[in-house]
């Protein structure tokens, strides 16, 4: 099974190409994002403070995310592919569970295009204060993340200021 990664800050189109490029190699989707939400409506502590923290803009606890991606990819065993959009965030979240990439797309865009273009999106978790700490902790713990699969010789570099078209024809080109 491949695996893919696409990283990028807020705002950087991730989603965007996730879903055109699982669309497009009929791939599966894990998104991060989409696993918690499902994840909050129950409720257990766990899911009222996973709840509580992405209403802050808060990371939640590694544990409790691993698993649930854990479990994702244990039922997609047999898919021809994955692109994961949301995981890891962290290092520690890759010392707790590790899906081993083949490769990862990182979009590069400023934090100024990524703020602008999350003020147009309006979702309800986008308050200025969430947008400015996701873009903080992006930098101090996503980054190191990519630095590592770097190392690795797997991190792919896009512009992700270009069209959403000129960026997907980059990822689809490797
Ligand atoms: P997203 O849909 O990817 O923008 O994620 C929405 C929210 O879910 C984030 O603001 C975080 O609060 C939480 N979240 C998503 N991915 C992770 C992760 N890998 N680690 C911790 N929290 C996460």
């Amino acid at each position: 099974m491949k695996k893919i990664l696409i990283t990028g800050v807020q705002g950087s189109g991730k989603t965007t190409q996730a879903n055109l490029l699982a669309e497009k190699k009929g791939l599966s989707l894990v998104k991060a994002g989409d696993l918690l939400r499902e994840f909050i409506k129950g409720d257990s502590e766990a899911s009222k403070m996973a709840a509580s923290l992405m209403e802050q803009g808060e990371l939640v606890d590694d544990q409790v995310l691993a698993e649930l991606v854990k479990s994702k990819f244990e039922e997609l065993k047999d898919a021809k592919g994955v692109v994961v959009d949301g995981y890891p965030r962290r290092m520690s979240q890759m010392a707790q569970y590790d899906p081993n990439f083949d490769i990862v797309f990182n979009l590069d865009i400023s934090d100024e295009v990524g703020v602008q273009r999350l003020i147009e999106r309006g979702r309800a978790d986008d308050t200025p204060e969430a947008i400015q700490k996701r873009l903080a902790w992006y930098h101090q713990e996503t980054e190191p993340v990519l630095e590592h699969y770097r190392m690795k010789g797997i991190l792919i570099d896009i512009d992700g200021e270009k069209e959403i078209e000129e960026v997907d024809k980059e990822i689809m080109s490797h």
